[in-house]
């Protein structure tokens, strides 16, 4: 078990490719962080850095106190689990399983052990004698990680380990993953560009753009407090809606105003958005996630100075909720209700947005304007 320690961590690739600049994290032994963010962001060259796969350009990694920049990937004590699996074909999964553990000549008592424990953990004793090409993806997946377990390494490394995978198994092996950590007690550090997969698996998330740290934080700080406009639209699904608005004083009321609505922040003073003053008469961006836009009964009723009007494109009734894509001058904005709503396509309606769960972003940095 151990923490990992990422110091002023830069990639340059060929001298001029940066696919990771600056990066300092702290990584607490036994903690599973997920580094999320869209293809070509610097995730896995992160991980393979950790792993030793990739040098380091410049900057300071340790596992635990120990600084590993120059040691091999063999020597830290860690254990990676890729996309493809990388299963030997030509070996049965007992081999596979055992097949690290050889090479570094430990008795065949103690790897049959391991090996033994491992497949139980996985639920694969009954695959130990199979050849690969005779497994689903989620079984080779479960010999993936068998293959890491049997290591006992300090710190568990995942590279996108499910996208190979159905939806509906994907989800199970989600779980199974989050157990598996459970019961480790392991550190574990897992790349996805899935939002989904980073907000119900990771303790921690760190959000990555360009090659740059975004934002560190738990799933739900990150989803309540984003940082900045990124972060705000890549987490979450269906994503926040952006409104670029004026931020007005109309006789001491503080409003956002989008022409033809505007949203009375009357907490402004007390509030997370006592600093939305400084922004009088300038444009920002508001931001407003589908799950507050209400088109109740209770919410109209209870509504001041919060309605807008909206002509509803499309209805997508999912069952549990329902989605509308409306249009609110000319912006698409897509609001969520419970299934049992009667409204329909071509309707015009009215929708309350929650003020208390409104975001707003600085219109040039794209940072966020309010305060926690
Ligand atoms: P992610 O895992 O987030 O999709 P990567 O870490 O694979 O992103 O890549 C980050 C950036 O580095 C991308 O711009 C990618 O094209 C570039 N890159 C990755 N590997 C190499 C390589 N071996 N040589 C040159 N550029 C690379």
């Amino acid at each position: 078990m151990a923490s990992l320690t990422l110091k002023g961590i830069y990639k340059v690739y060929n001298g001029e490719v940066k696919a990771v600049n600056d990066l300092n994290l702290y990584i607490r032994d036994k903690e599973f962080v997920v580094l999320v963010g869209p293809s070509g962001c610097g995730k896995s060259t992160t991980l393979r850095m950790i792993a030793g796969l990739e040098d380091i350009t410049q900057g300071e990694l340790y596992i635990g106190d120990r600084l590993v920049n120059d040691v091999a990937p063999k020597d830290r004590d860690i254990a990676m689990v890729f996309q493809n699996y990388a299963l030997y074909p030509h070996m049965t999964v007992y081999e596979n399983m055992a097949f690290g553990l050889k090479l570094r000549k430990i008795p065949k008592t103690e790897i049959d052990r391991r090996v033994k424990e491992a497949s139980k953990i996985l639920d694969i004793e009954h695959l130990l004698a199979r050849k690969p090409k005779a497994l689903s993806g989620g079984q080779s997946q479960r010999v993936a990680l068998g293959r890491a377990i049997v290591r006992e390494p300090k710190v568990f490394l995942m590279d996108e380990p499910l996208s190979n995978l159905d939806a509906k198994l994907r989800v199970q092996m989600r779980t199974e993953i989050i157990k598996l950590h459970n019961r480790l007690q392991t550190t574990f550090v897992y790349v996805t560009h899935d939002q989904t997969e980073a907000m119900t698996m990771g303790s921690r998330i760190v959000v990555m753009k360009d090659g740059v740290m975004q934002q560190v934080d738990t799933p739900q700080n990150l989803y309540d407090y984003p940082d900045n406009q990124f972060v705000a639209g890549f987490m979450g699904s269906p994503q926040m809606n952006f409104i670029p608005c004026m931020i007005t004083d109309v006789d001491g009321k503080i409003y956002a105003d989008f022409t033809r609505g505007r949203i009375l922040l009357n907490d402004y003073k007390k509030s997370k958005f006592k600093d939305l003053t400084k922004y009088i008469g300038r444009q920002v961006i508001m931001g407003i996630r589908p799950e507050d836009i209400h088109n109740d009964e209770d919410h109209i009723a209870k509504a001041n100075e919060n309605l807008v009007k909206a002509y509803v494109d499309v209805v997508e009734n999912l069952g549990a909720y329902t989605y509308f894509y409306m249009n609110i001058e000319g912006m698409a904005i897509t609001a969520m209700s419970d299934s049992r709503t009667q409204v329909r396509c071509d309707d015009t309606i009215t929708v309350a947005f929650d003020v208390n769960r409104l975001h707003f972003f600085d219109y040039d940095t794209e940072e966020t304007i309010l305060n926690r």
